[in-house]
């Protein structure tokens, strides 16, 4: 199994843990895409329920206000219509309690999910990656390191102790994450 992870020249040297390690921990990809489906998930679960509840609780009141008013006060055409008017009433009464309840029954799915709170990155910490990271061709559109946001992410030409062979800096609006193009 292979990450994938572009390395130039094959160095086997894995650089080990950095000198610098007060960076706050950021949540990585894997647990950020992971918790976005556990999201979707949860929200197709909790929303998927009887769509019908709802409009037909509203529905039937409202049909229940109008036959009562018919019923109860001599607006033709209140005879012979107010029997059958009557038991059509009744009918509107057990729709209007078998969809409320229905409406108020919500899907044992828990609590929602919440979305991993994102940690945004320092400039310190952003240099220190950016020196450390493997050369990165440029692309318009594509996935910030950091959080994964998929964006055209604002870019800046690179600074001083930015990278040499960086053409461009990349910053995420998200996470802060700011790393090198060439
Ligand atoms: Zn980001």
């Amino acid at each position: 199994m292979t990450l994938g992870r572009p390395t130039s020249g094959g160095r086997d040297d894995l650089p080990g843990p950095p000198a610098t390690t007060d960076f706050p921990d950021h949540p990585t990809l894997v647990e950020i895409a992971r918790r976005q489906t556990q999201i979707e998930v949860w929200e197709a679960l909790s929303v998927g329920g009887y769509r019908f509840a709802k409009p037909g609780t509203i529905i039937s009141f409202l049909l229940i206000v109008v036959s009562v008013f018919l019923i109860v006060t001599p607006v033709p055409p209140n005879w012979p219509w107010n029997v059958p008017l009557s038991i059509a009433t009744i009918f509107a009464a057990v729709v209007m309690v078998v969809c409320g309840l229905l409406w108020l029954d919500k899907p044992q799915v828990g609590s929602p999910p919440e979305p991993l709170e994102i940690v945004p990155f320092s400039r310190a910490e952003n240099l220190h990656l950016m020196n450390d990271q493997a050369p990165e061709q440029y692309c318009a559109f594509c996935s910030c390191p950091g959080c994964g946001d998929e964006a055209t992410h604002l870019v800046r030409r690179p600074a001083d102790n930015e990278p040499e062979w960086a053409t461009v800096t990349r910053h995420c609006r998200v996470c802060d994450r700011e790393w090198a193009q060439a």
